[in-house]
């Protein structure tokens, strides 16, 4: 058995939450590849390392001295390694290297990433294990994209000489052999890598809440935490705005075959989420989880006859191409169609895109709505549950929600409505109640 475990920057804030991760990794001998983000915050209005390292670049770039942003994005370490009282241990030298380097080139994922970096070298001296620069290992090809295949033949190559290593999340080599970071949250994808190329048993991604929680806790009370998500779900889920994991962490463990399940460093007995390929467990509950975003606009298009013009769908969407944006939706009638788009790609561009719909596909009108709010309720279950649509549709209607669209798409496993921006909050507490507490 072999696990892969990743800790986000909330669990390594601090020396005291460094000693749970230490406790947490040291309890279970097949937790071999630690990928650690850098320093989160410590209280709210802390300042994540990664946010001060970026105003670092800021400042290396203007040419001005370092000394004393250095000194504070030190200081967040040496708390640490005091506190873990790791004696013959100091990050002096990487500190006037980092100088040295910015002063000279000042470059912003190579500032970036050293978050990762530095926390990565304290976390292999208190754990007593090989450290492994990701930048040794993790390669990203012209493009800026993952090289899949030379990271997974290095990488693994590597794994192999060593038992216990420590993997820093978040960076990787560029293809000019420069330092390159995936996007903001990214040492999810690192650990997504590292298990796939040590074949692992399960991917560990510990964080500060108990797993994936049905619904968005700003909105609904006190959420349950989802036990078991598929990937496919999870994919509906955060496509639809909720997040737990970096969106790009799936795919690497999905084509392997590899569980991730998320856990939380303050609570190690709770078992967290699951996120499998697929599963027979029974569940609590017909909807796997609750998601959504506001501001979409719909473009309504009639024209007599459409279901028989050939072509009328591919000239419609040409009219989106050639503006650049990206639709979402597409519900459709016998004579009419919808397209839903995100407001803030289509505002500015709507008079074009409209006059493209007319000049491309000569409709009989064109319609455009704004202030729609889009929810998902996914569920694997829904597939086989008999009164699922009723149930939401009674539900949304009891509060006096009316309902502007209903997109049951192809995947089986997710009901699309659109409501009023002002509804959302209000259609997400529904549903929830309806297939959560009154089950
Ligand atoms: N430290 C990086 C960030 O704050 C990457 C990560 O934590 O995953 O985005």
């Amino acid at each position: 058995m072999k696990k892969i475990v990743k800790f986000g920057g909330s669990s390594l804030a601090s020396a005291e939450q460094f000693k749970k991760v230490g406790n947490i990794i040291n309890a279970d001998a097949s937790r071999v590849y630690v990928v650690p983000s850098a320093p989160g915050k410590r209280f709210s209005e802390d300042t994540k390392v990664t946010d001060m390292l970026l105003h670092l670049y800021e400042t290396a770039k203007e040419g001005k001295d370092l000394t004393e942003e250095l000194a504070a994005i030190k200081a967040r370490y040496d708390e640490i390694i005091t506190g873990l009282e790791l004696k013959d241990f100091s990050l002096d030298e990487d500190f006037a290297i980092i100088k040295k380097t910015l002063e000279e080139e000042p470059l912003v994922d190579y500032a970036a990433s050293r978050g990762e970096f530095l926390n990565g070298k304290i976390m292999a001296a208190y754990l007593g294990v090989q450290f492994i620069d990701a930048a040794d290992v993790i390669f990203f090809n012209s493009e800026g994209n993952l090289n899949d295949y030379k990271t997974n033949k290095t990488l693994s190559e590597q794994l192999k000489k060593y038992d216990r290593a420590v993997i820093p999340g978040f960076y990787g080599m560029g293809k000019d052999g420069k330092v390159k970071t995936f996007s903001r949250g990214g040492s999810d994808v690192t650990g997504s890598i590292v298990a796939r190329a040590c074949k692992a048993d399960v991917y560990e991604n510990w964080t500060d809440v108990s797993g994936f929680l049905v619904a968005d806790p700003r909105i609904v009370d006190n959420p349950k935490a989802i036990k078991y998500i598929t990937y496919r779900e999870l994919r509906e889920l955060s496509y639809m705005g909720a997040s737990v994991l970096h969106e790009d962490a799936i795919f690497p463990v999905r084509r392997a075959g590899i569980p991730i399940n998320i856990r939380n460093t303050n609570a190690p007995e709770d078992e967290g989420t699951w996120i499998v390929e697929s599963t027979c467990q029974k569940q609590d509950y017909v909807v796997t989880g609750i998601a959504g975003k506001k501001d979409f606009c719909t473009i309504f298009i009639t024209k007599a006859m459409m279901n028989a013009e050939i072509g009328f769908g591919r000239k419609v969407l040409q009219a989106f191409e050639e503006n650049n944006i990206s639709f979402e939706h597409m519900p459709s009638g016998i004579d009419t169609m919808t397209i839903v788009v995100h407001a803030d790609e289509f505002i500015h561009k709507e008079q074009s895109v409209v006059s493209a719909i007319h000049r491309l596909a000569e409709p009989d009108s064109v319609e455009i709505e704004s202030g729609l709010a889009l929810v998902a309720v996914v569920g694997r279950g829904m597939k086989s549950a008999s009164g699922t649509a009723s149930k939401l549709f009674t539900a949304l209607a009891a509060k006096g929600i009316n309902i502007r669209m209903i997109d049951q798409g192809s995947s089986e496993l997710n009901i699309i409505i659109g409501v009023k921006n002002s509804d959302f909050e209000t259609a997400i507490k529904a549903i929830y109640d309806a297939f959560i507490v009154s089950k």
